[in-house]
């Protein structure tokens, strides 16, 4: 019974975020001012973030202590979250591998994505912000900022991305139930979106132009900040929540993983599953641990993209970050992992890459799909399409010890779940899915 779900009391919910900016091998690449190319001032910052998330973006010490209005809104949404053994998903693939999954879709969000959007929320509010700006693509992270600013009592407009905004009707609707205010974008409230409407009144979008008008409508509000929901390190910081527990549930089981395996979009949701336990290897206290990052073949960042600053949105407004990057300019064809087309990536986990630290996969959209409806058909959990990437690489690797006759335990996050996603299920059981490549 304890093996097939392992469940936390409400008291173990750790106390405290891992910042794995103490433990890196050598110091992160600053983000650079994109006017004088200088490494940014925390003053300029001010502008779109709250101090305490600047000073968290920077910090240093290991651990950062979680306010405790945070750790009550973590209680109130579904924290901690179970994890959970796979093991009709392992007698189906005929592994000797044992499968374990950490459930970040049981959020009222539907993903781990509220562990950062409450405490952004949280921290904004407490030093008088009023409104928070942020985009969205597929629409998880916006409805996640909607749910965080509905339970504190900030207002949020997100720009969500035109072409969802027209295909994804549902998740609009969760977020104005949420209070909040959502516009297609590129929109008429900035000017860059007026200017890119002036040249094209049909244009689809993008994540990065989102987050520039975003940007833009919080320069130019007062008490209005700029939210972001991945590839920033306070943003990780605070999905570290995910893998302390996870450590906490292995420890309960006397379980030692061998593997862990997280999709990656910017990074948030993987390096707040592995960090905690990738910090122990970086200290020395633990080696062995193989850490793999599985992204679509459509949006190939880390296997296929260069080691250099870029801009994070289209228009250069952000500072330049050390990544693996696709240029800011990449389009990514429009594949229903919307979470993953992003075209760089955390810069911790690009440098733990770039180090060796970290592995990295690549799979066509197809292939993901298909691994969802195994894992729906056997473990009764529908994943979103972010999530069957990393379920696509739990399965092959299991599949491997199969055939090498050996007991790997797999660790994967299932980082949220595919129910409003039941249009790319319904493409890929009608034959109708592409490549995505
Ligand atoms: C947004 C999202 C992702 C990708 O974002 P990361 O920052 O890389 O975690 C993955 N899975 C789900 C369910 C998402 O909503």
């Amino acid at each position: 019974m304890l093996e097939q779900k392992v469940t936390l009391e409400p008291e173990e919910m750790p106390k405290k975020w891992y910042n794995i900016l103490a433990d890196l091998p050598e110091p992160l690449p600053p983000p650079l001012d994109p006017e004088t190319k200088e490494p940014v001032k925390p003053e300029k910052l001010e502008l779109i973030f709250p101090r305490e998330l600047i000073r968290q973006e920077m910090a240093r010490e290991r651990y950062i202590r979680i306010p405790e209005e945070v750790r009550d809104a973590y209680f109130q949404i579904g924290r901690p979250t179970p994890l959970y053994r796979a093991r009709r998903l392992e007698r189906y693939l005929g592994t000797p591998a044992r499968i374990y999954y950490k459930r970040e879709d049981v959020s009222f969000a539907g993903s781990h994505k509220p562990n950062t959007a409450v405490a952004q929320a949280y921290y904004n509010l407490r030093e008088g912000v009023e409104r928070l700006a942020t985009e969205t693509g597929a629409g998880q992270w916006g409805t996640a900022l909607s749910l965080a600013g509905a339970l504190f009592g900030i207002d949020v407009t997100v720009f969500m991305v035109a072409v969802s905004y027209h295909q994804k009707p549902y998740r609009r609707v969760m977020m104005e139930l949420y209070g909040a205010q959502v516009v297609p974008s590129p929109s008429e409230l900035t000017e860059y979106g007026r200017k890119l409407r002036a040249e094209n009144p049909g244009h689809p979008g993008s994540l990065g132009i989102a987050i520039s008008e975003a940007i833009e409508m919080a320069v130019r509000h007062e008490n209005t900040k700029y939210s972001l929901g991945s590839v920033l390190n306070h943003v990780l910081l605070h999905q570290t929540i995910v893998g302390q527990e996870v450590l906490l549930q292995l420890e309960k089981l006397d379980v030692t993983p061998d593997v862990m395996i997280g999709c990656v979009g910017g990074g948030s949701n993987f390096a707040g599953f592995a960090y905690p336990m990738l910090g122990r290897k970086l200290r020395g206290e633990q080696d062995d641990v193989r850490f793999i990052g599985v992204e679509p073949a459509a949006c190939p960042t880390l296997t296929k993209g260069e080691y250099r600053y870029d801009y994070g949105d289209t228009a250069g407004m952000t500072p330049l970050l050390k990544m693996y990057t696709l240029g800011h300019e990449f389009v990514p064809s429009p594949i229903h992992a919307g979470g993953l087309r992003y075209h760089g990536d955390a810069p911790s986990l690009c440098l733990l890459y770039h180090r060796g630290y970290i592995e990295a996969v690549a799979y066509e959209q197809t292939s993901t799909f298909e691994a969802g409806r195994i894992f729906a058909k056997t473990e009764g959990v529908i994943p979103a399409p972010e999530t069957c990437h990393a379920v696509r690489a739990a399965i092959d690797i299991a599949l491997k010890c199969k055939r090498k006759d050996e007991e790997l335990t797999i660790v994967f996050n299932f980082s949220g779940h595919g129910l409003l996603d039941l249009q790319g299920y319904r493409d890929y059981m009608e034959g109708r899915l592409g490549q995505g490549a």
